[in-house]
């Protein structure tokens, strides 16, 4: 059976490099960088080294980046840590409708501090206005964080045009990057950007290491308290192994994004049109063109995205709705919703995105799959997976209100 991976927003293949230097780096510096002895002494280098590599690749300076866990920790490290150093300065943060669950969720939290929270809408392509984010400034505002591209439609945000606005109001700019980061040129002097949130494991990293970089001079008050790890703003041994691979993976970016990037375009808009000159029926969610090179969010009419995924799936194509949920908890996308979608395009959506490992010859057997799978797909309407087993939704209730049943 084929096995084809279009799912790359949830997480990649760890690029085969990158685990080489990381299976390198378990067997061969295994010191704590604490340590003062020679086996520290070779890890701290090791991890100094991967962080010179990657400011260079950032446009920061090796000082301003702290390692973190992942994307997760490093949103929350830059939105609390901001807050909590800043009370004195003011309690009003500006985030967007569309922003990923550990940024939204870390802002509900500090809501129920007493911290004041503006959720900017966006428009039908996903993209906030610049004007309205003025204008939602004021003398209490410590901090604006808008990422940089949605992870379920791809729409990249003019963060240029945001850093400046912060900049000119004296208020502290964060970006989540981590959608971005390898699929697209981030500069984090050039585009004055005073936080920055990434994550190894969406762009052929390891997982459970990102970072978060931030401007020298910017107070945090750290979510872990302990040693004096990365200048006692994040306690804890350093993940040596996975620094490593992440130093790795920016050597081997720089040599190819260009290439990269033209091959996921080519590869995602002959998807796209393939569908369509299939004579199906669908819709882009998205902008058009300031959209990751790898993403494409579509609607058809008349299907219950998650069946879509099961029938999918069933052909060994791996593709999912928005963001990876919960069977029980799933709720329609935020995003979808911000961005003004009707209930029948938002349960009829999947998302389907690319890597760079992927063929033309996987993208047109999915092409050639899909009258076959949304067939099926209608025709069993609302199932899901519950305990283990497929489930007509009308027989349990496990998801949300299915529109079209079997
Ligand atoms: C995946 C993702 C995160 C979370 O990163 P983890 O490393 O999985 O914790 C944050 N923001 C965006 C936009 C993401 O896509």
């Amino acid at each position: 059976m084929k096995e084809i991976y279009l799912d790359n927003n949830a997480t990649s293949k760890i690029h085969p490099d990158v685990a080489e230097a990381i299976l390198e780096c378990q067997r061969e510096y295994y010191g704590n960088p604490s340590s003062i002895h020679d086996f520290g002494l070779k890890a701290q280098a090791a991890v100094n080294q991967a962080k010179e590599k990657i400011a260079d690749f950032l446009g920061c300076s090796p000082k301003e980046i702290i390692f973190t866990s992942g994307g997760t920790e490093s949103n929350n490290l830059a939105i609390k840590g901001l807050a909590l150093a800043n009370r004195e300065k003011g309690n009003h943060i500006i985030t967007s409708q569309i922003e990923h669950h550990s940024v939204l969720t870390t802002c509900k939290y500090l809501e129920s501090q007493g911290i004041e929270v503006t959720y900017m809408s966006v428009d039908h392509y996903g993209l906030i206005d610049c004007k309205e984010l003025e204008e939602a400034i004021n003398n209490k505002t410590i901090l604006i964080s808008i990422m940089h591209a949605n992870n379920e439609v791809g729409t990249i945000q003019s963060i240029d045009e945001i850093s400046n606005i912060a900049r000119d109001k004296g208020v502290f700019f964060h970006t989540d990057a981590v959608q971005s980061f390898t699929k697209i040129p981030i500069n984090v002097n050039e585009s004055k950007i005073d936080l920055l949130s990434l994550s190894a494991h969406k762009g052929n990293g390891p997982k459970g290491i990102g970072l978060l970089c931030v401007r020298e001079g910017i107070k945090l008050t750290p979510l872990f308290h302990g040693g004096e790890q990365e200048e006692g703003r994040r306690a804890g041994t350093e993940n040596v192994p996975n620094i490593v691979g992440l130093g790795r993976l920016v050597e081997l970016l720089k040599q190819d994004t260009d290439r990269r990037n033209q091959l996921l375009t080519r590869l995602r808009d002959r998807l796209f049109q393939g569908i369509k000159d299939k004579g199906i029926n669908v819709k882009l969610n998205g902008h058009p063109t300031r959209r990751l090179p790898n993403t494409l969010n579509i609607s058809f009419d008349d299907i219950e995205g998650r069946t879509l995924i099961i029938s999918l799936n069933l052909e060994g194509i791996a593709a999912s709705q928005g963001s990876a949920c919960t069977i029980g908890t799933l709720k329609a996308s935020h995003v979808l919703t911000a961005m003004g979608k009707t209930p029948e395009e938002i349960q009829g959506s999947i998302r389907f995105s690319l890597g760079y490992e992927n063929t033309e010859e996987e993208i047109d057997y999915v092409v050639n799959m899909m009258p076959k799978v949304i067939e099926y797909a209608r025709e069993y309407g609302s199932i899901c997976y519950l305990k283990g087993e497929f489930k007509y939704e009308a027989e349990e209730s496990c998801c949300s209100q299915p529109l079209f049943k079997a």
